[in-house]
């Protein structure tokens, strides 16, 4: 049988084991380090920001994140409902109670009509939500100028999960740039990896520096380990740094080549009844981190979860489209305020497939991937 084709591995440049050596040379296989540092600055000078913080994970930035806003027990905000759990899982975990926004036809990310009647209702009962937080799905940017515009007219801080976008712009800019926090993900499966890791982003430098004291224990000032208040160890490595620092050099390159990835299924495919692609507004240039797509069952002939077996039974592999928040068991009750009265997000879920995307896919590959898709189709 076939080498398996995986949606979306690592890849290597080669230079990561450099970096690792100048690591273990130094003896500084330790928490923090040189490239620890180096990495931080290089990443804000990447997301054009002040301030980053390397971290162990990006579900830890959310945390951390959630507790710089001010995110407590009984608080509520408002999320994106088509996202992966890591997004809002610390902040439900404090207490706070999700309020779910659906996403827009024409990024799949949030919808900012959605967003504006959340806003309202929230108006009317006289309690505003201490957050928004917006996903950068698949590796393309929300409309900002939209939806950022809506929160500040309420004074509501932005939460930007960027975990699937770096490498993305939107109108010309870095995504990880525009939350009052925003964090990257460096796990295996995302575009650049360090293994496992994340990067907490923002222009005040304050607040990074507050995290950076409770990401490692919330260590007082003293000769000895005093603590007034409880922390976390949520440090990334100065091993991944080096492996981080490496990545992030190739980071044009994989945009490029995950793009390249996602114009050879459009190119194959255009024309093919009932499959559509993630679009690309004109204010986005998505990295295509993964590629996505909706399968139309009474036009295609076929179903996305009939496809995913196809591609299963011949080792490659696939995945539905998120799962939305509001469809979760365990955020069964939970408000969710539809775009413009049809659930777009629960559609998505409904019909979407991700395809192998790596950077490394080869064009034999893609093909082998693109002819059972074709044999799945009506003729
Ligand atoms: C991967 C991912 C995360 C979590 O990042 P980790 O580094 O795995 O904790 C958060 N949000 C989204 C949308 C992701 O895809």
């Amino acid at each position: 049988m076939r080498k398996r084709i995986y949606l979306s591995p690592p890849h290597l440049g080669g230079e990561e084991i450099t970096y690792v050596k100048e690591a273990f040379d130094a003896n500084w296989v330790a928490p923090l380090g040189p490239h620890v540092e180096a990495f931080e600055r290089e990443c804000a000078k990447h997301a054009g920001v002040r301030s980053a913080l390397a971290l162990s994970s990006g579900t830890a930035a959310a945390e951390l994140a959630s507790i710089l806003m001010g995110v407590n027990g009984g608080d509520t905000f408002f999320c994106s409902s088509l996202t992966f759990i890591a997004t809002l899982a610390p902040l439900v975990r404090r207490g706070a109670v999700p309020a779910f926004i659906d996403s827009e036809p024409s990024s799949w990310n949030m919808s900012p009509s959605a967003l504006r009647d959340a806003f309202n209702d929230a108006a009317e009962r006289g309690v505003m939500p201490k957050a928004v937080v917006i996903v950068n799905l698949y590796g393309q940017s929300c409309d900002m100028d939209e939806i950022l515009g809506i929160c500040a007219s309420y004074g509501v801080p932005v939460l930007e999960d960027a975990a699937e976008s770096l490498g993305a712009l939107c109108k010309g800019r870095q995504t990880g740039s525009f939350g009052r926090f925003s964090f990257y993900s460096f796990n295996g499966n995302k575009i650049i990896t360090t293994a496992g890791g994340g990067m907490l982003l923002s222009d005040d430098d304050e607040s990074v520096e507050r995290a950076r004291f409770l990401s490692a224990q919330a260590r007082d000032k003293a000769p000895w380990y005093q603590h007034s208040e409880l922390g976390f160890n949520f440090r990334m490595s100065n091993i991944l740094a080096g492996i981080g620092r490496a990545q992030l050099k190739l980071l044009p390159e994989r945009v490029d080549a995950r793009r390249a990835v996602f114009g050879r299924y459009a190119y194959a495919l255009s024309g093919s009844p009932g499959i559509e692609f993630m679009p690309e507004p004109d204010w986005s240039r998505s990295s295509r981190w993964l590629t996505a797509m909706t399968i139309d069952p009474a036009t295609a002939g076929t179903t996305s979860m009939k496809l995913m077996e196809a591609m299963s039974s011949e080792n490659i592999e696939s995945r539905p489209v998120w799962k939305p928040m509001h469809l979760q068991p365990v955020f069964e009750g939970a408000k969710y305020y539809k775009h413009e009265g049809r659930d777009v997000s629960g559609g998505l879920f409904e019909n979407g497939l991700c395809v192998p995307s790596g950077s490394n896919l080869t064009p034999e590959d893609q093909e082998a991937v693109i002819s059972v898709i074709r044999r799945e189709l009506r003729p």
